[in-house]
């Protein structure tokens, strides 16, 4: 593929992963909610604001591309100077555990299993994991290899990295071959990059929700809660639901309730790498917090993936 013509899909990705995050903000926890409900929090901000998930995704980008690839001890101080600089952004409370273990010296590859033993599989290192797909969108192994190592940091366990390894290759998948590819040829190509069988299940079901109107089957049928294998695959069926609208997937996933914001930004992520920056609604974009920083982090990655 032309190098010029991925620019905008690493635009896309990061700035929808943002834009996800922060129009599902205000359902995170709660039950699901009407579409007009969705439109209708975002139309009362002035600014909308990102929380974690982006701003831990913002430090993955930046330690990708300040080391032109994975470093787990410069992404695991990333991680504690972004979060010591704006620990508001709502963190949970693992996450702050490990980042003070790592600050006292703990190795980055260790400090989460000292947290949570046998480690965690919530899906917080899927929900920063897409720049790692942009990063390595031509090396599907090492893409795999990096997304564990680097969810590893704060989420030990197998399905947690598994998680982190399918979202960053969706988003992979969508820079590549979107928009003009698939549907069916990308839920193929992620149930075959997948090694641990409740994702190939979940993934199954992904298949069997696309011909259905109702939202409401997608939570039920996939999972709207924070463990990875719940969210991620009802992410990816949110998109899929959806290839040729941003705004219709975003507005679905943030509607489901459960973990609308971590949801809705995994959705954003890969439905703006499939669409690129000219399919993200500007009226949303232009009132997104830091989107000038987040695009320029997206032309960093850019460079360096391309380098
Ligand atoms: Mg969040």
């Amino acid at each position: 593929m032309d190098p010029g013509a991925l620019q905008p899909k690493f635009r896309g990705c990061l700035v929808g992963l943002a834009l996800g995050d922060a129009l599902g903000a205000p359902f995170e926890g709660a039950r699901a909610v009407a579409r007009a409900e969705v439109f209708a929090a975002a139309e009362r901000r002035e600014v909308l604001r990102y929380t974690d998930d982006t701003h831990m995704a913002i430090g993955v980008a930046e330690s990708l591309i300040a080391c032109r690839g994975f470093n787990g001890r410069h992404m695991a101080e990333t991680f504690v100077r972004n979060f010591e600089r704006e620990p508001w952004r709502g963190y949970g409370p693992g996450p702050p555990r490990v980042f003070r273990r790592i600050k006292c010296g703990t190795p980055w590859d260790k400090a989460a299993q000292d947290v949570y033993p046998g480690g965690s599989f919530g899906n917080g290192a899927a929900m920063r994991a897409a720049p790692v797909g942009l990063f390595y969108h031509r090396d599907p192994e090492k893409l795999r290899e990096v997304a564990y190592l680097s969810g590893q940091i704060t989420h030990a366990h197998p399905l947690g990295k598994e998680g982190a390894a399918l979202e960053a290759y969706a988003a992979a998948l969508a820079t590549v071959f979107g928009p003009s590819g698939s549907s069916e040829d990308f839920l193929a190509r992620l149930k075959a990059f997948v090694t641990e069988e409740v994702y190939r299940e979940k993934l199954d079901r992904v298949g069997h929700l696309l011909g259905t109107a109702d939202a409401a089957a997608v939570a039920a049928r996939l999972g709207n809660g924070i463990e990875a294998f719940n969210s991620v695959p009802a992410a990816i069926c949110c998109f899929l639901r959806h290839p040729g609208s941003f705004e219709d997937a975003v507005v679905e996933a943030a509607s489901l309730g459960g973990d609308a914001d971590t949801i809705a930004s995994m959705t954003g992520a890969i439905s703006g790498a499939w669409l690129g920056i000219g399919g993200i609604p500007e009226e949303w974009a232009a009132r997104l917090e830091n989107r000038v920083y987040i695009e320029e982090l997206a032309l960093g990655l850019w460079e360096a993936a391309l380098a």
